[in-house]
């Protein structure tokens, strides 16, 4: 049988995907390799199709105890032998698994990453021939992807206790360099073949949406979607509470997932979701990792998560049948401090250095800013996200919410002059909420205890609406003439391509909303 017939015979599919094919080649000709997908791009076929081939065993590390039942149930069914092997096997189920692995009878074996340090499977594995091991989420070998597990450490110390060394495959959703560098460090892949598929998913339309009422915003968008099914994910376990009452009450058919829930709780919620008996979920980001449920036609974000990887993953579990799929960030600026405040309070990892905590939060404010970014650009969405995961892509991709907004460019250098030389005068150590005050001669106490109002930016902008001079803020912060300082309550710097501005030498522009539409209706 070659490859064809067995992605025909054991998975009734008539052709490979992009990638898929090149990953197979390469692993049959035995050489090791990494794929680079996205989520629901295929990774799977890319290891199954050569462990059927194969004629020793294939041992999948994977991290989801989840997916790997459903992984094997599904292979089973197809006529593949397969097993697996991780925490919630009984003893005598272990056994039994060991035992049909002595004798032969599996051809793909599954296992969570901490039962390679087990002697008994090493042994066993010492035994047998093993062809391949496949490293399912493999970014989790490395300390600074946000999934770092160090149990993921233990996979070279087994490989190197095997009397034959086997092909390695090694597959992620994590596109950045230093993941990448550090997969084919730490696994030491040999001369690996690195597949990319490339990470748009043409059948997700993107928009970031900025409502006052964020609620009542929700309920809008889950109405007009009324029979489909949807993912809401909130940043706080508090806030999945609220809102998945509020959907009830509502009359949505909505269920919960967090971590501050029973594992008898979670499952259940799981499974209303994924048979479509409740078939819009509420969930923090523990929700999600090795769930294929392929008829996900929505995916909001109430909170905005703290960087894009994680966006652009979360958002991906929308479409994967293929289907036309929404994914709607509801932005506030409230949003930003939740993120800052998670990343100021992350518990440093023991297992990295001072130093290497250090590097690892400057990172994390490094990537949040990216994402408030694509919350407040005007440029294309998709664009954006696919430059930042290193994918070149063309101007505008038609099927975002700013390809559909028409944007009017408009001269804002007066604004801008106002609102540099305020930051500038009131000695650049306010945030953006108390230089709005002192542009628009509020009085109240902090201004007058630090004698804001005897300034000569005082008031000086007190006809603009506070959310417009906010907006020409963060539009100088995009383009570069400010920059936000500090975690928490960052404060406002002007840098030096501000100075040509104040002196009248150059000119500020920005895009301005003229009229939205959106894929439903056109909103003058
Ligand atoms: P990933 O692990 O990359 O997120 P999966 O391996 O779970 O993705 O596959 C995503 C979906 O795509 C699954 O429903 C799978 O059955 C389907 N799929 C994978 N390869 C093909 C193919 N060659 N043709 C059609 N469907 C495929
Ligand atoms: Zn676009």
């Amino acid at each position: 049988m070659d490859k064809f017939d067995v992605l025909r015979k054991y998975f009734g599919y008539s052709s490979f995907r992009k990638g898929q094919e090149e990953m197979v080649d390469c692993l049959l000709s035995g050489r090791d390799a990494l794929g680079i997908m996205p989520t629901g791009a295929g990774k799977s076929i890319c290891y199954q199709v050569p462990a059927i081939m194969f004629g020793g065993v294939t041992i999948v590390v994977s991290p989801l105890i989840s997916l790997m039942k459903d992984q094997v149930n599904a292979l089973v069914q197809q006529g593949v032998k397969a097993a697996y092997i991780n925490s919630s096997l009984t003893d005598t189920q272990y056994d039994k698994v060991l035992k049909n692995a002595a004798l032969g009878i599996y051809k793909i074996i599954y296992v969570a990453p901490e039962r390679l340090e087990s002697v008994s499977f090493i042994n066993l594995c010492r035994r047998i021939k093993i062809s391949m091991v496949a490293v399912d989420e493999s970014h989790c070998v490395s300390q600074w992807g946000q999934d770092f597990r160090p149990s993921y450490l233990n996979i070279n110390k087994f490989i190197s206790m095997l009397p034959n060394r086997p092909i390695i495959g090694a597959f992620t959703a994590t596109a950045t360099d230093e993941v990448k560098k550090d997969i084919i460090n730490i696994l030491q892949l040999e001369d690996p073949a690195v597949v990319t598929t490339g990470f748009d998913r043409p059948n997700l339309f993107f928009s970031v949406l900025r409502p006052a009422k964020k609620d009542n915003r929700l309920i809008e968008l889950i109405k007009e979607r009324r029979d489909k099914s949807g993912i809401i994910y909130c940043s706080t376990r508090k806030k999945v509470e609220s809102v998945c009452d509020l959907l009830i009450k509502n009359g949505f058919p909505a269920t919960r997932y967090h971590a501050g829930l029973s594992d008898e709780e979670r499952i259940k919620n799981q499974d209303d979701f994924v048979y479509d008996r409740k078939p819009v979920m509420v969930a923090t980001n523990a929700f999600g990792m090795g769930i294929d449920k392929s008829n996900v036609s929505y995916v909001i974000h109430y909170n905005m998560p703290k960087n894009i990887e994680s966006y652009y993953q979360e958002a991906g579990r929308a479409g994967r049948d293929g289907q036309e799929a929404d994914c709607i960030l509801l932005y506030g600026a409230g949003d930003v401090q939740t993120c800052r405040y998670f990343i100021e309070n992350t518990e440093p990892n023991p297992q990295l250095t001072p130093e290497q905590n250090e590097m690892f939060k400057k990172r994390e404010e490094e990537r949040l800013k990216h994402m408030i970014f694509y919350c407040r650009t005007s440029d294309c969405l998709r664009n954006y996200m696919l430059r930042y995961f290193g994918d070149g892509a063309e101007e505008n991709c038609g099927k975002c919410s700013n390809c559909l907004t028409k944007f009017e460019t408009v001269d804002v250098t007066i604004e801008a002059q106002k609102i540099l030389s305020c930051i500038i005068r009131t000695g650049q150590k306010f945030g953006a909420a108390m230089i709005v005050d002192v542009l628009r001669g509020k009085i109240n106490d902090r201004i007058t205890y630090f004698g804001l109002d005897k300034q000569s930016t005082f008031g000086i902008m007190k006809d603009s609406k506070p959310t417009e001079i906010k907006y020409i803020i963060e539009k100088l912060e995009e383009q570069g003439y400010i920059i936000s300082v500090g975690a928490g309550k960052p404060i406002l710097r002007v840098t030096e391509m501000s100075y040509p501005v104040l002196k009248g030498k150059a000119k500020v522009k920005v895009k301005k909303t003229v009229r939205i539409k959106t894929k439903e209706k056109t909103v003058e």
